[in-house]
């Protein structure tokens, strides 16, 4: 028997207990004629006790750093107790023990403080997963899953698996494809989503499914964003908008309970996507705190001040008790606002003093009286900084979305131990890609329009009001899930498609088996999915989703340890009928 206990459980009642340990060795410190050695596994860490019998036997087959042993010994109480570990009152004083394996030391130490650099752990992934804080990171992914698995079963879901082999669809993001050894020149996609799956077990009658599943999307890799990663991707027919949004409201609180003992009384607020936009400048609001977006058209416009002027968008926000900010700070935060990243020429600003005065960066133009106009748009009060962007509506908008950020990141408004989530609703049906100079579905093209915005699909000079039943939830200004009631009946979705620009013969080359679905007895259904990565980062409290994957890529979509991808031999070329470009 390799082991009686994991390195985890012995306490002081177990007190001269026999007991045999296996694992790894973490520190070996000698004191005189006796050696201490730290013994890890899963389960924590339990300190040997060499005695000074073992001298002869350590000396010549000397232990290592991340040696593998199995040691046996009696429990004994330790004179100097260690209070930060669970088995610090007790250490193991060991009468054998046998090496299972050597190891090599180890590129980095294997510490929660560890000296290893993001590369090097990478390229030993299987080496920093033995460090306490990533295995942390996995059990809490693990307990996440499980949490979502048994709400999503208590309530009648069924977990079915859907193919990874799949016909190549790209819309949206570009598909990662498989080729074909026995059809030549032909090629799988793997899954963007199970999205088109989902809908047809609904045809099918599996009026509740889920999946913890896999996608891959080969998109250019923004920092975070892995190629391939994890979705709890939920369907159910017979339900409105209204059914999904309890429905997966109370997962998220169910989770919440279960993970950080967190209950949220209240229902999530919820905010359409034009006041998202509007008040926040972006479709995944932060509203852990206020300093919402003000539209100072109206109020800055007419005071021969050109660059308000000409502007399509002057928007401000009202940093609380800022009014103090230095000259230096000021200075600061317009070199922010003009990185490339934000892009924009210049930042103004009006400091509402505790002594009632108001000054700005623009005094020329406008007197105090007019100043004391703005204050009274962003209710501003003395001690109150306002800071305003002018220019093109789109990027003013964005670039006044990431200050608002940056300031709630410096005022330190955005605890990552506060959990603010809400539903975004009311998605546009469209969005219009520029560079492909046409209307693209903002979710995706089986989204259904609002009933009564049907018509304006007639009508292209509407397309940007038509609204969908779509909806995402945010979590603490990150969007974690998003879903939408589909369109289930033949002639819409041909309408949708062609809306997209898809000719008949597109739509059916492309999706001729859901038309066909539907018309063999579809139900309404919606459905959503969440991003299972960056929810369990969340609640980890984390940035990086890198930390809660077993085995991930880099920045660069590389897995560094196995050095894929990587080139295939000429025979594996040859019968994928294969040639490579030079
Ligand atoms: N399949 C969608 C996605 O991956 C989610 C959904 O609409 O359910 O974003």
């Amino acid at each position: 028997m390799y082991r009686t206990h994991t390195c985890g459980e012995l306490r002081l009642e177990h007190q001269g207990t026999q007991v045999s340990l296996s694992g790894w060795i973490q520190t070996i410190r000698k004191f005189g004629s006796i050696t201490f050695v730290d013994l890890r596994d899963r389960y924590g860490i339990t300190q040997l006790l060499f005695g000074e019998s073992f001298n002869d036997q350590l000396d010549a087959q000397p232990l290592g750093r991340e040696f593998v042993i199995q040691a046996k010994g009696t429990v004994t109480e330790r004179s100097n107790k260690n209070p930060n570990i669970p088995t610090g009152d007790i250490e193991i004083t060991i009468s054998e023990f046998t090496i299972l394996n050597a190891a090599k030391t180890p590129p980095f130490t294997v510490q929660d403080d560890t000296d290893g650099g993001d590369e090097l752990r990478m390229k030993y992934r299987y080496l920093d997963l033995r460090r306490n804080i990533v295995k942390q990171n996995l059990e809490l992914r693990y307990r996440v899953n499980r949490s979502a698995r048994n709400y999503l079963d208590s309530r009648g879901f069924m977990d079915i698996e859907t193919p990874f082999l799949i016909k190549s669809t790209p819309e949206g993001a570009r598909d990662f494809v498989v080729p074909s050894r026995m059809n030549p020149n032909e090629f799988y996609a793997l899954p963007q989503s199970p999205q088109t799956f989902k809908q047809l077990l609904m045809v099918s009658g599996y009026d509740r499914y889920y999946q913890i599943v896999k996608c891959f999307r080969d998109e250019d890799l923004r920092a975070d964003r892995q190629p391939e990663f994890t979705q709890i991707d939920c369907e159910m027919s017979f339900v409105d908008q209204e059914d999904i949004l309890n429905t997966f409201e109370n997962m998220m609180k169910h989770i919440f309970m279960e993970i950080k003992g967190i209950s949220f009384e209240d229902a999530f607020p919820r905010m359409t996507w034009d006041d998202a936009m509007e008040f926040y400048g972006n479709d995944k609001p932060d509203i852990r705190f206020d300093m919402k977006l003000v539209n100072m058209n109206d109020t800055a416009k007419g005071a021969n001040f050109k660059v308000f002027d000409d502007a399509e968008l002057v928007v401000a926000i009202c940093a609380k008790g800022c009014a103090e900010y230095t000259r230096k700070q000021l200075d600061e935060l317009t070199e922010w606002v003009k990185r490339p990243q934000i892009g924009m020429s210049g930042l103004i600003y009006a400091r509402y003093n505790a002594d009632g005065t108001i000054k700005s960066s623009v005094d020329k133009f406008f007197d105090e009286e007019k100043l004391k106009g703005w204050a009274a748009k962003c209710q501003a009060e003395p001690g109150d900084l306002i800071l305003v962007l002018a220019g093109k509506e789109e990027r003013t908008r964005k670039a006044m979305s990431e200050l608002r950020l940056e300031m709630g990141e410096r005022l330190g408004l955005r605890d990552k131990n506060v959990f603010k989530p809400l539903w975004v609703i009311d998605f546009p049906l469209f969005e219009y890609a520029e560079e492909e100079n046409r209307w693209v579905a903002r979710h995706h093209p089986f989204t259904s329009p609002k009933p009564e915005h049907i018509e304006w699909m007639n009508d292209l000079s509407k397309y940007a009001d038509i609204k969908a039943n779509a909806y995402d939830i945010v979590l603490n200004g990150t969007e974690v899930g998003g879903g939408s009631i589909r369109i289930f009946q033949r002639d819409l979705q041909e309408k949708m498609f062609a809306a997209l620009g898809m000719s008949p013969e597109e739509a059916n080359h492309k999706f001729g088996f859901l038309l066909g679905a539907f018309e063999y007895g579809a139900p309404p259904h919606g459905g959503i999915a969440f991003g299972f990565d960056r929810l369990c980062s969340l609640l980890g409290g984390s940035e990086t989703i890198r930390d809660f994957i077993a085995f991930p890529k880099n920045n660069s979509g590389r897995d560094v340890m196995l050095d894929a991808p990587s080139a295939i031999d000429q025979a594996q070329l040859n019968e994928l009928k294969i040639s490579l470009v030079k």
